[in-house]
């Protein structure tokens, strides 16, 4: 019964009908219609109209290792024709849940031997909250309940995960977030920090954590969770003094620690793990996206020795786990991600060639007029858009919110086949790790080529 042959309009018309988009305004979209992505290929989409598109966004964070790896392919269909589903309750496991789990236990820091599979990331995150507070439970302080979080920091879209993020867009529906969890504010440099060095800033940011432990009672707190470098808001790259101060604290207190690498984690950031690239020891950390690179879905927690210990060794049943945790077909497709990603050396080519040069091409950035800050780690870069910079001021002045000009540069990026995305007024990519030096350029073209538009329609409507 394929529909193939079908026009872009017949295809926008029935996903208006029948598909409601996540993060959509439903009614403004069908009004509108769908872009429809029909094929890929190493960096690049293709829409149904044939239009040719480079994807700085691998997907959504997760497609690390380019499109059309044959290995992930033959990988999914060898599993799916052996095994293709069985689950990992009633004391049965898959060999591939079991040998992922051991390459995760390589991979990862010292101390993490174990881990918790999920379908998502916002499961992973919805199993730390349960895990942390059954973890006090079992240490003899179930007054232990709160997760501190931080306001624009992303941990999903279900009830938990969207209550330990600090999305105020999201709180403001369904009655979130949940009890026991509390948020800081965001170690945003460019936002609070501008009338002092970043070093002293990220010291500053980090003593909101102590603040608000102490508000709250150190023995009320169980956790505290963030991203090694905030994603979704916006490539918000924390100061290097930032996450070491947080560990102190965390330690200080006795509280856990961890670190969302849903993002961050299988070489984003050009280690394994963003906490590696920032100088923490989490206690905990969530993954998924790059784990399989999208081809699949698949997530988990990394359970590190402190946490384990007391689970394993004095835990009785652990009520929680999805039908979907250690899905062997999954966990197929991630062995033969993470066996690309270690035989091709990609996170050594993150580290030490393609993420250096993404950063020094973002920072000649900085000479254009509508930029105001650069900022990249890895494979993952921002730009922040604003007007009247002067040589007094080379950070220049934010635009009213209300003009949405991060909207009007997302229109350029469209009209130039060049997936960026913006957040508010802060212009982000986090291309797929496997990128040449050429194809950097290519984007970089496209990137001057779209603020150069922005600039041309601003100021020919008086906005500068
Ligand atoms: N944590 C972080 C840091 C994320 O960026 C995301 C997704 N963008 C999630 C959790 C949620 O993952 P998922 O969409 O797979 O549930």
């Amino acid at each position: 019964m394929s529909k193939s042959n079908r026009t872009t309009q017949e295809w926008q018309a029935a996903d208006a009908r029948h598909f409601l988009h996540p993060f959509t305004d439903f009614k403004g979209l069908a009004a509108k219609g769908s872009r429809i992505i029909s094929k890929a290929d190493n960096i690049y989409l293709w829409d149904s109209e044939g239009h040719k598109i480079l994807d700085g966004m691998s997907g959504l964070w997760c497609v690390n290792v380019g499109y059309g790896q044959q290995s992930l392919i033959e990988a999914a269909a060898k599993q799916m024709a052996e095994l293709p589903f069985y689950n990992a309750f009633f004391q049965t496991a898959t060999m591939p849940a079991i040998e992922l789990a051991e390459v995760l236990a390589e991979i990862s820091p010292p101390g993490f031997e174990h881990v918790f599979f999920t379908g998502s990331g916002s499961e992973g995150n919805d199993t730390i909250v349960r895990m942390v507070r059954r973890y006090w439970d079992l240490k003899g302080s179930p007054e232990r309940q709160i997760i501190i979080g931080r306001i624009n920091g992303y941990h999903g879209s279900t009830m938990a995960g969207a209550s330990l993020g600090g999305m105020s867009g999201m709180h403001a529906q369904g009655g979130l977030p949940i009890p026991n969890i509390s948020h800081i504010e965001q170690p945003h440099w460019f936002e609070h920090g501008q009338d002092m060095s970043r070093e002293d800033f990220g010291l500053k940011a980090a003593g909101w954590l102590e603040e608000k432990i102490l508000a709250l009672g150190a023995d009320k707190v169980a956790a505290f969770i963030g991203e090694p470098v905030q994603g979704a808001g916006g490539v918000i790259v924390p100061p290097s003094t930032y996450w070491p101060e947080i560990q102190r604290i965390c330690d200080k207190y006795g509280i856990l620690l961890v670190s969302d690498e849903v993002i961050c984690g299988f070489g984003r950031t050009g280690n394994w793990f963003g906490c590696e690239t920032m100088g923490f020891k989490p206690d905990l950390m969530t993954f998924a996206k790059g784990v399989s690179s999208g081809y699949i879905p698949l997530g988990g927690v990394l359970v590190g020795a402190r946490v384990a210990k007391v689970l394993i060794e004095e835990g009785g049943e652990f009520n929680h786990g999805f039908t979907y945790s250690g899905h062997p077909t999954a966990c197929a497709v991630a062995l033969a991600n993470l066996k690309l990603l270690r035989e091709q050396h990609v996170v050594e080519h993150v580290r030490d060639d393609i993420g250096p040069y993404l950063a020094q091409r973002f920072a000649e950035l900085n000479e254009h007029p509508l930029v105001g800050e650069t900022q990249s780690c890895g494979m993952m870069a921002a730009l922040q858009l604003v007007k009247g910079k002067t040589p007094d001021k080379p950070t220049g002045t934010a635009f009213a919110s209300e003009l949405e000009v991060g909207m009007i540069c997302r229109k350029y990026c469209f009209a130039n086949g060049l997936i960026m995305r913006a957040v508010g007024d802060r212009m982000i990519v986090a291309p797929p790790l496997v990128m040449t030096r050429t194809q950097i350029d290519e984007m970089m073209g496209l990137i001057r080529r779209c603020l150069d538009q922005t600039w041309e329609e601003l100021s020919q409507s008086g906005l500068l």
